[in-house]
């Protein structure tokens, strides 16, 4: 057995594992973060039956796009962040992107989807941890960037994502990704929104995002080791 393939079954195992404790079978969804790896690996993971991958640097992301184009069920998450002048890539080859964090940005995605595409799925980034430093939407203006993006016809409003500061314990870790979950199911009801998607879980909080509510969790080490 390859080491790459040693290491997806066991994090799919272990995403199995934390889905069973909290009676959410088949609820998560394993986005595989292949940034900074070259697009053999991410072959690779294809042929072990991994097909949703995510990129956080678009020039590298455009190379990988274009050398795998002939796998057609293929899904590109975009996951970093996001300059205005990227857009236009961003919205012509991703299927997803996890990282909007504001109006001009969501408006630019909308308005340079290519018409023959179905809607650019999106969630809105969320600076759930009130990092100073972070990118992200705060808490306090969410609602209103939810709202507005709802209703651009180009774009799909399916969720939230963030990327919480680095806690000391698993019981640390729950805190913000609680809020996180608490945040998406508000925002549904009072809105009258069917948002699905959960999108946190990195290689260091899996277990505890998948038990609070994750529906996708973004793992990069635990499946392709550590990035140079
Ligand atoms: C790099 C990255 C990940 C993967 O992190 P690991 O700790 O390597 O699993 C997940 N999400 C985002 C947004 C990232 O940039």
């Amino acid at each position: 057995m390859t080491l790459l393939k040693s290491r997806f079954e066991q994090v799919i195992n272990q995403i199995h594992k934390a889905e069973k404790t909290c009676q959410r079978e088949g609820e998560v969804r394993l986005l595989a973060v292949s940034k900074t790896k070259p697009a053999d690996k991410v072959r690779e993971a294809c042929a072990l039956g991994q097909r949703e991958f995510g990129e956080s640097y678009l020039q590298e992301a455009l190379v990988k796009v274009q050398a795998l184009a002939d796998i057609d069920d293929i899904v590109w998450h975009f996951i970093g962040p996001i300059q205005s002048n990227k857009t236009r890539d961003i919205a012509s080859h991703f299927h997803w992107v996890h990282s909007v964090d504001r109006l001009k940005i969501a408006r630019r995605l909308n308005d340079q989807r290519p018409a023959d595409l179905p809607p650019l799925n999106i969630c809105l980034q969320v600076n759930i941890s009130g990092e100073a430093s972070k990118s992200g939407v705060s808490m306090d203006e969410l609602e209103e960037l939810v709202k507005a993006v709802s209703e651009l016809p180009n774009l799909s409003l399916r969720g939230l994502m963030a990327i919480p500061a680095r806690a000391e314990n698993k019981e640390q870790q729950r805190i913000p990704l609680r809020a996180l979950k608490q945040a998406l199911d508000n925002l549904n009801k009072s809105l009258g929104l069917t948002m699905d998607t959960l999108s946190m879980g990195m290689t260091d909080d899996l277990e505890a995002a998948v038990e609070e509510g994750s529906t996708m969790v973004r793992i990069g080490t635990a499946l392709f080791g550590a990035r140079t």
